[in-house]
């Protein structure tokens, strides 16, 4: 290998997008900026949604029973409560700040209502996928509120909120994913600060900007907008204006995807079968 300088090492934009608006579970509105036609997937990353309303008529219908295998979801509050209630005999309410991190593994059947009449709603939930090895591994979540997420202090006003991974400054997340050595992070950066973070090659990191405007080489991004980073080493972001973004990042699985609603396998007829037995009560 020869050197490159420095300038090449940084990830570029490769897609930006503003994202779609959709309606999921029984009729919540939201923007789904992964997992659209412009943005199909993001190995390992399937599919992120942004969830943003005063108005409870876009939430309160929530997301009644429901299943889910061969992934995992990752729901991230920024304001209002979700509580959550499931097949293994969990629930729990996640509040501003916090995260839940659900395997679902094989199969579980869960709930996310809203804990509020009223009020601001607003946050992501990721989707991550498994390899094949943990596809049908046991369901398992992890859960944690504000508190239990440790913030790094950068130059310039740059604060680093770290719900998984572990930064080159070795503050490590409180969530452990050992399938896809997962980074999120969650950056608040004041205008004209910026945030840099090396992120080795070899793993996808995407950029969603949710709260004023960055630039990213080139590209300006504007909140409410996800960026999908190419090959380099480091993630380099400016803030135009005081902004807040995600910072995800994930090793691709590199394997075959069999997506059918809320099941995502390898193959079609694994899709087929966990259908099979989510209408058998098998989960
Ligand atoms: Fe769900």
């Amino acid at each position: 290998m020869t050197d490159t300088p420095a300038a090449a090492r940084i990830r570029p934009v490769a897609a930006a997008v503003k994202g779609a608006p959709t309606s999921d579970g029984a009729g919540v509105r939201m923007t789904r900026l992964l997992g659209t036609p412009e943005a199909r997937m993001f190995d390992p990353f399937l599919m992120l949604d942004h969830f943003d309303s005063a108005d409870a008529g876009d939430y309160m219908a929530g997301f009644p029973d429901h299943p889910h295998r061969g992934f995992e979801t990752v729901t991230y509050m920024l304001e209002g409560r979700m509580r959550h209630k499931d097949s293994t005999g969990r629930e729990g309410v996640i509040g501003p700040g916090g995260v839940q991190w659900m395997r679902a593994g094989k199969g579980v059947v869960h709930s996310e209502m809203p804990e509020q009449a009223e009020g601001r709603m607003r946050g992501f939930q990721l989707w991550v996928n498994l390899p094949a090895a943990l596809k049908l591994s046991p369901p398992d979540y992890q859960e944690f509120d504000a508190d239990k997420i440790p913030r790094e202090a950068r130059a310039g006003g740059v604060e680093v909120r770290v719900v998984a991974g572990r930064t080159s400054q070795g503050l490590a997340g409180p969530v452990a994913d050992g399938a896809v050595d997962a980074l999120y992070l969650d950056v608040s950066a004041p205008a004209g600060a910026r945030f840099e973070e090396p992120v080795a090659a070899g793993r996808n990191v995407m950029v969603v900007v949710y709260d004023g405007a960055v630039r990213i080489g080139e590209r300006q991004v504007e909140a409410v907008g996800a960026v999908f980073l190419g090959e380099g080493e480091t993630v380099e972001v400016t803030a135009e204006r005081d902004a807040r973004f995600l910072v995800i990042a994930g090793r691709p699985i590199g394997e075959p995807v069999a997506w059918g609603g809320p099941f995502v396998m390898n193959t079609r007829e694994e899709v087929m079968a966990a259908f099979d037995d989510y209408r058998a009560g098998r989960f």
